[in-house]
């Protein structure tokens, strides 16, 4: 199922992963923050346009629900033209045109970005987008992801985690970075290196983990996105005792997933945020296809038939099978004495 949806994303996720390490690479990468003309806009948005260029032209009526809008680049030339070279450099160094296509015109890139407005909701088929997660990672050179789903009738059916700065393999660092993961609901999950053929995909599955104890957690860096105590805390309750591994973005998914951890919480600093459906969608199906289960903290699945946010859900609680029941108890003890 979904065959040709997964080919496409795939392709058009590593062609956002070239631009982001053109961007990398160029003298212009510093840590500044997102507002400005800073190389991490600049990667959003060339990854928010070439990715939804690709769907259009496969796809021309499938809506998206995307991060970023191209109102800052309608108001600024500059940044406009450095996002539009970009584009044209990352397309020309891949050989998938046939394929995904290449976006003919300025305009038309603008058009492409705003094309990921889309309020999402209760629809038959949508794309979530999230050209660049993980900002902050971004800018330290650390973990980031571009993450692209299709949902149908408000289900998860394929996900595409490009993660560009995660090891190949996890046990050999010396065989580099930059790998692919992809899943189609019912049909398991995989990975292989960006660029590689695609018949160099293989399938990844989460450890078996039946003794909490010597699980593993994987964290956000920033303490701002899940708190860091509560977790201190559970993982206590757990008898965990290995540190936790703190990264950003949904690599954290794509890591429990192929079994480099084991658990992934996110436990909500602020009451009033609401998760965006695009930083979970395919981590979610992700760990669901590789032996896991994905919940908030209430032990509901994700709902994401509510618009661009998780209105319905608090929290991510993500383990394999064996262990989320006992994961969630103890996230729930914790969180009822605080
Ligand atoms: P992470 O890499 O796990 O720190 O998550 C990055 C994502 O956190 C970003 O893509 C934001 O959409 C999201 N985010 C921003 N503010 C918050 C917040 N207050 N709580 C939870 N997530 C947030
Ligand atoms: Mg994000």
């Amino acid at each position: 199922m979904y065959a040709s949806e997964r080919r496409i994303a795939e392709l058009a996720v590593e062609r956002a992963c070239k631009l982001t390490s053109i961007v990398s690479n160029s003298s212009q990468t510093g840590s500044v923050s997102k507002s400005d003309l800073s190389p991490v806009t600049v990667a959003d948005f060339g990854a928010q346009a070439v990715i939804i260029g690709a769907l259009q032209k496969a796809f021309p009526t499938d809506p998206v629900v995307g991060e970023e809008d191209s109102s800052i680049l309608r108001d600024q030339t500059s940044l406009r033209n450095r996002v539009w070279s970009l584009v044209q450099e990352a397309s020309s160094a891949d050989d998938y045109a046939g394929t995904i296509g290449t976006i003919e015109s300025e305009d038309k890139m603008l058009e492409y970005i705003d094309w990921g407005k889309f309020e999402g909701g209760k629809v038959p088929r949508m794309w979530a987008l999230d050209p660049v997660d993980g900002t902050k990672g971004f800018l330290r050179g650390g973990q980031f992801a571009v993450c692209l789903a299709l949902i149908v009738d408000s289900k998860v059916v394929v996900g595409v985690i490009g993660c560009p700065n995660l090891p190949i393999d996890p046990t050999n660092p010396s065989t580099g970075t930059g790998v692919v993961f992809s899943t189609v609901i019912g049909e398991g999950a995989f990975v292989r290196a960006i660029g590689s053929p695609f018949d160099s995909t293989t399938p990844i599955s989460m450890s078996k983990v039946t003794d909490t104890a010597t699980a593993s957690f994987c964290e956000s860096v920033e303490a701002g996105h899940s708190s860091h105590g509560q977790q201190a805390e559970i993982a206590a309750l757990l008898g965990i005792t290995k540190p936790s591994v703190r990264m950003d973005s949904q690599a954290k998914y794509a890591s429990i997933a192929r079994g480099d951890g084991d658990i992934y919480l996110r436990l909500p600093v602020s009451a009033s945020y609401e998760e965006k459906i695009w930083d979970h969608a395919s981590g979610n199906l992700l760990v669901a296809e590789s032996g896991g289960v994905v919940t908030d903290m209430h032990g509901k699945e994700l709902d994401f038939s509510q618009g661009r946010t998780l209105k319905n859900n608090k929290g991510i609680v993500a383990a394999s099978k064996d262990i989320h029941s006992t994961v969630l108890k103890a996230v729930q003890t914790v969180l009822q004495q605080s």
